[in-house]
C-alpha cells in the first residue's frame, strides 16, 4: 500500500479509481448512521464465536433479507468474502471430491480448494474460460469416481480482467455431469442484475459467495444457498466455528446498503455509463479494453515496469490507480486496473481516458 493512501483519497483533485467501493456508499451517512445505532445497542466486538454467544439477531435479520435479495433459502455471514471462500470449498468437498476451478478464479477461491485438497480433495484448474477442458476434467473424474462430488468453482466477475465467467455454459455442464456450481459474486453484487443480486440474475448457481467489502460499501462475506448446506457450514466450515462471529455492525452496515441498492437503481444505472463510457473513449483513443459491463477496466501493458511507470504518469496526472503486476497477475500482462465508480462525472472520465492516452503518446511500445 503505497504510505501516502490515505492522503491521497482525502485529495479531491484526484480522480480515484483504485478503491471497489463501486456504489460509493463507503461514507454514506444511511451506512453511517445503521452502524451508530448498532454499536449503541450491540457493541463493537464479535464476542465469541457464532456457535458460542458472537451472534444478535441483526446478524439473523441480515441473513434472512440476503437470502431473499439472492433468491436463495438461505444465507450465512462471515467476518469477509476471504474467509467464506475458505469455508465453502473446504467444509464442502470431501475425500475424493473434485473441485474444478477457472484459473483465474480470486486467491480466496483458491486457498479454499487448496485447504480441501489438503483433506484429501482433489483439485483442478482449467485454463481460464475454457470449457472443453472443464469438460475433459469432470468427464475423468466421473469415470474414475462415480460416486464422489464434482464442484465447478469460478468468480462471476473476474477480478483482474473485469470479464464475466459464461454462466449458462457452466451450468450446462453441471448438469451434464452431475456436479455443482459455486460462484464469487465479490465484483457482481450490487452492481449487475436488473436489481443488483449479481451477475447469477437467473440464479443458475448453487452456492453463492459474496462480499460486502465492495459494492455494499463495508465489510463482510455472505454464502447463500440451499438451507441443507447452510445448515453444513454451520456445523462442520471450520472458518466458520473457530473465529469469532462478524460483527453486529457489520451486518447492519450490509443491511443499510441493500435499502440504498434496492432503492437507488440510479447509482447502479450510473456506474454501467461510466463503465461503458470508459471503455468507449479508451477504445476511441486507440487502447483496447475488454468488454464486459462491469466496474473492472484493466489497461494491459505487458512488462511490470511499464505498469508502473504508467500508474506514475496517471498519478502524476492526478489519477489515482494501481500497477498490477506477476505473480498476482500472469507473467508479461502486468497492467493499471481502473476500479471505476458512480460518482465520476463526464468530465473525470475525460481526463482519465486522455491522460491513459498520453501515456501510450509519450511511452510508445
Ligand atoms: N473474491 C474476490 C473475487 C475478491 O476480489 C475478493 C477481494 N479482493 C474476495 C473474494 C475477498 O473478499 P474480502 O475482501 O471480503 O475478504
Amino acid at each position: 500500500m503505497p504510505r501516502d493512501a490515505g492522503t491521497l483519497r482525502a485529495d479531491s483533485r484526484l480522480i480515484s479509481v483504485c478503491d471497489n467501493d463501486y456504489l460509493r456508499l463507503r461514507a454514506h451517512p444511511h451506512l453511517i448512521e445503521a452502524v451508530r445505532e448498532a454499536a449503541k445497542k450491540w457493541g463493537v466486538g464479535g464476542g465469541s464465536s457464532r456457535l458460542v454467544a458472537g451472534g444478535s439477531p441483526v446478524h439473523c435479520d441480515l441473513e434472512e433479507r440476503f437470502a431473499r435479495f439472492k433468491h436463495a433459502q438461505a444465507a450465512l455471514l462471515f467476518p469477509t468474502g476471504y474467509m467464506a471462500n475458505l469455508a465453502v470449498l473446504s467444509a464442502l468437498a470431501q475425500p475424493g471430491d473434485l473441485l474444478a476451478l477457472d484459473k483465474h478464479s480470486h486467491a480466496s477461491l483458491i486457498d479454499g480448494a487448496r485447504l480441501a485438497s489438503a483433506q484429501g480433495a482433489m483439485m483442478r484448474t482449467f485454463p481460464h474460460g475454457r470449457l472443453d477442458r472443464l469438460a475433459s476434467l469432470l468427464s475423468e473424474h466421473r469415470n474414475a469416481h462415480p460416486d464422489a462430488a464434482r464442484f465447478i468453482v469460478t468468480d462471476t466477475v473476474f477480478s483482474m480482467d473485469g470479464d464475466i465467467a459464461d454462466l449458462a455454459g457452466l451450468a450446462a455442464l453441471r448438469n451434464e455431469f452431475d456436479a455443482a456450481l459455486i460462484v464469487d459474486e465479490a465484483h457482481a453484487t450490487g452492481v449487475l442484475g436488473p436489481q443488483g443480486q449479481g451477475a447469477d440474475a437467473d440464479g443458475l448457481a448453487d452456492v453463492t459467495i459474496s462480499t460486502a467489502s465492495k459494492a455494499l460499501g463495508s465489510l463482510g462475506g455472505i454464502v447463500s444457498g440451499p438451507s441443507l448446506m447452510i445448515d453444513w457450514l454451520v456445523n462442520a466450515a471450520r472458518p466458520f466455528i473457530y473465529t469469532t462471529a462478524a460483527m453486529a455492525t457489520q451486518a447492519a452496515a450490509i443491511d443499510a446498503a441493500l435499502d440504498l441498492v434496492e432503492s437507488q437503481p440510479q447509482r447502479r444505472e450510473r456506474l454501467a455509463q461510466v463503465g461503458a463510457a470508459v471503455r468507449a473513449g479508451l477504445s476511441r483513443l486507440g487502447f483496447e479494453a475488454c468488454g464486459a459491463p462491469t466496474p473492472i477496466v484493466p489497461i494491459i501493458v505487458g512488462s511490470a515496469q511499464r505498469a508502473v511507470a504508467l500508474a506514475a504518469h496517471l498519478r502524476a496526472h492526478g489519477v489515482l490507480a494501481p500497477a498490477i503486476r506477476p505473480p498476482t497477475v500472469a507473467p508479461n500482462t502486468a497492467r493499471v486496473r481502473l476500479s471505476l465508480h458512480c460518482d465520476l462525472t463526464d468530465e473525470d472520465v475525460d481526463r482519465l481516458c486522455r491522460v491513459v492516452c498520453s501515456f501510450g503518446e509519450s511511452n510508445p511500445t
